[in-house]
Formats: C-alpha cells, structure tokens, sequence
C-alpha cells in the first residue's frame, strides 16, 4: 500500500497513458499515492494492463478513452474521472505524436493533426481541470495547491527543428500556453509547470535509438551519454505534482541529459 507517498489521497489524469513517458508517469504517480485515470485514444488492452499494474499499489485506476484533440471528448473525460474518482488534483498534459515532413512538403492536414493534439489537446484538457481546481478550491489535508497541471513539453520548445516544423511549433505553443496559465491561475493557488523530456526512449522516436549507429548519433546530441529513460521523466512528474514543489511555479523543467547546452560547442566551438 501507498497510502502514505507523497501524492496519497490526490486524484490524477493523466493523458497518453498507455505508452512511453506517459505510461511511466501514471505508474509513478500510483506508487506515490494517488488515484489516476488513465487516458488513452487507441489500444484499450495497453490502457487496462496500466490500471491493473497501478491498482497494484493499493491504489484506484481507471482507464478513459477520449481524443484529447476533440473538444467533446475532453469533457465527457473530465466528466467520468470526477464522477468515478471523486474530483481531480492533478492533470498531466502528456499526449502528443508526431507526423514530420519536409517543409515544402508539409500538408494542412499534418500541421493541424500536431497542432491540434499536441497544443490544442493541452489546452483542452487544462481548461476542464482549472474549472473542477477552481470549483473545490485548496483542501488543506490533501495539498498545498488548489491544483497542479504539467504540461509535456520537449527540448524543442527552445531547439529548432529541421523537417518537424510542425511539432516545433507546437512545443513552442506550449511553452507561452503553461506560462500564460501560470500567470493566470498562480493568485488561485493553481500550479503550472511543464517538463521538457530531452531524447527519451519511448515508440514516438523508435528510429533515433532502435540501432547502434543510430544511437550513437544521438549520444553526440547528450552530454550526459546516455538516453533518457520513462522514468526519469516519471520521478520530475512526482516532484512537480507533490506538495515538496510547492513554490515552483511557471517553470520548465529539462530532463535531457545536457541537450540543451549547445553540445556542438563542448570542444570550443
Ligand atoms: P508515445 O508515442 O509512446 O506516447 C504518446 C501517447 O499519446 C500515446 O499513448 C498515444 O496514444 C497518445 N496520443 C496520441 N494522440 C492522442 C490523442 N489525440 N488523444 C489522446 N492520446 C493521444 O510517445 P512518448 O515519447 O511517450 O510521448 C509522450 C509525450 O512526451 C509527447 O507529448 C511527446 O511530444 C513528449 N516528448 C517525448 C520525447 C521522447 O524523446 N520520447 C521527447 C520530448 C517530448
């Protein structure tokens, strides 16, 4: 039993839920206490395989199907997780995915796809956690906060990136999108922070770690020398939900081993 993590007695949703970072995220916030719904858009039997392994941490878990990219999704999803979980203290803003094209080549319909999951869908899903934040308000024997939202941002919200033009901007969209809200929402004793995962191993970027040489190429990329793991972004989430960040407020945290340090420059430039 987690009854006494750091997250005990909180509620949690978080998006993406099924694979990758997070899958890790939602795991770790069980094993610190908290009930969390997990959402996912495809691969129901992925969804449930993550509640049972939550449950067994002697906490609650369900699974809810939304696409985060569709307005009446995301509020049917806030509906059933308050009903069925009692209300929602933290929301993790996890979903995203590629679909990259050459720049000349990139159509409407990819653009919007990224756009419209990655930076609408953040959207979408904070809006209906700040409604159920702001309606219950600061209940001292559970947190701090009224609230906590994290968005999954990613070190290309500061690295341009060529041939993902889309994806770029989306990150970037959501670097303005958690400061504006933290700016916001802060005087309501609402949280906002995001995380920015450097290179992590997960399905989303197969092709940069699948093969030796293709690893190699990325470790040029970090500093540290080594990929990313789940859960290195799992235990950032689990301090950034937790009462122990309680005055962190409209920050980015980078996960990335060193990514964003200019490594082309490690040898005098
Ligand atoms: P992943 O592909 O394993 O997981 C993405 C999850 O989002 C999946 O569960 C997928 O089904 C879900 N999803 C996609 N579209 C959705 C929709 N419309 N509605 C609901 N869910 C949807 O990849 P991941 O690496 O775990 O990615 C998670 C987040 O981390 C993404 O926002 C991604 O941009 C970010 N990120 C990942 C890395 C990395 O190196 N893996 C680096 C930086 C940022």
């Amino acid at each position: 039993m987690s009854s006494k993590g750091v997250l005990a007695g909180q509620k949690a949703l978080v998006t993406g839920a099924n694979s990758g970072i997070g899958k890790a995220v939602a795991l770790a916030l069980g094993k610190a206490g908290a009930d969390v719904a997990v959402n996912y858009v495809v691969d129901e039997d992925a969804a449930n395989a993550v509640v049972e392994e939550i449950r067994r941490a002697g906490v609650n878990a369900i699974a809810l199907k939304a696409d985060v990219s569709v307005e009446s999704d995301v509020v049917a999803m806030f509906a059933q997780a308050i009903k069925q979980l009692g209300t929602i203290d933290i929301l993790v803003a996890n979903a995203g995915l590629q679909r990259d094209q050459a720049f000349d080549q990139m159509s409407l319909e990819r653009w919007n796809t990224v756009i419209g999951v990655n930076l609408t869908g953040q959207f979408l899903c904070a809006r209906e956690a700040v409604k159920e934040f702001i309606r219950r308000g600061v209940v001292p024997s559970v947190s701090c906060a009224a609230g906590k939202i994290i968005c999954m941002s990613s070190v290309h919200q500061v690295i341009p990136w060529s041939g993902h033009a889309n994806y770029a901007t989306s990150k970037g969209g959501v670097k303005l999108l958690m400061e504006s809200m933290a700016q916001e929402l802060a005087p309501k004793r609402i949280r906002v922070n995001a995380i920015a995962p450097g290179a992590i191993r997960t399905p989303i970027n197969r092709p940069a770690w699948n093969t030796e040489a293709a690893l190699n190429a990325l470790m040029t990329l970090i500093p540290y020398g080594r990929i990313g793991e789940p859960e290195d972004i799992a235990r950032a989430a689990v301090w950034l939900a937790s009462d122990d960040s309680d005055y962190v407020v409209g920050t980015t945290l980078f996960v990335d081993g060193g990514m964003t340090l200019y490594p082309g420059f490690s040898t005098g430039g």
